[in-house]
């Protein structure tokens, strides 16, 4: 498993796992500037690590047990705290922001049916 460490000023924090990491830049105290290195690997910006922004920029799911609104993990599963078999639970979507990071717009679905139209409305070229 990766570990991961964080230079903040002249303090080294961690090691920290990739969960903490995204943590840490869904907080903010992580930027795309920030100097990370990933177990024994030299410093590097954390901004150039592939898809580590993209992905703390993904919104998260958390699930609630219907009876006792205890945190669950993905259903099914079994409710830590009332021990009763969950087939659902409730869904909470969590939307992030990163500070300093824009995710690239994803493509839109109509995307395709506007180049047919424009490939339908422009003429031909030979
Ligand atoms: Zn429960």
């Amino acid at each position: 498993m990766s570990e991961w460490f964080i230079r903040q000023e002249d303090v080294e924090i961690g090691p920290v796992d990739g969960r903490s990491l995204l943590d840490m830049i869904r907080g903010g105290s992580v930027t795309t500037d920030t100097l990370v290195r990933k177990n024994d690997s030299a410093w590097f910006q954390a901004g150039a690590v592939g898809g580590l922004f993209e992905a703390a920029a993904e919104s998260t799911t958390e699930y609630f047990c219907p009876d006792c609104s205890s945190k669950v993990v993905k259903p099914p599963c079994i409710c830590p705290h009332c021990g009763i078999q969950l087939s659902y639970a409730r869904a909470k979507v969590s939307e992030h922001k990163i500070q300093g990071f824009q995710p690239k717009p994803k493509p839109k679905r109509s995307n395709s049916v506007q180049k047919w139209l424009q490939r339908v409305q422009t003429p031909r070229q030979k």
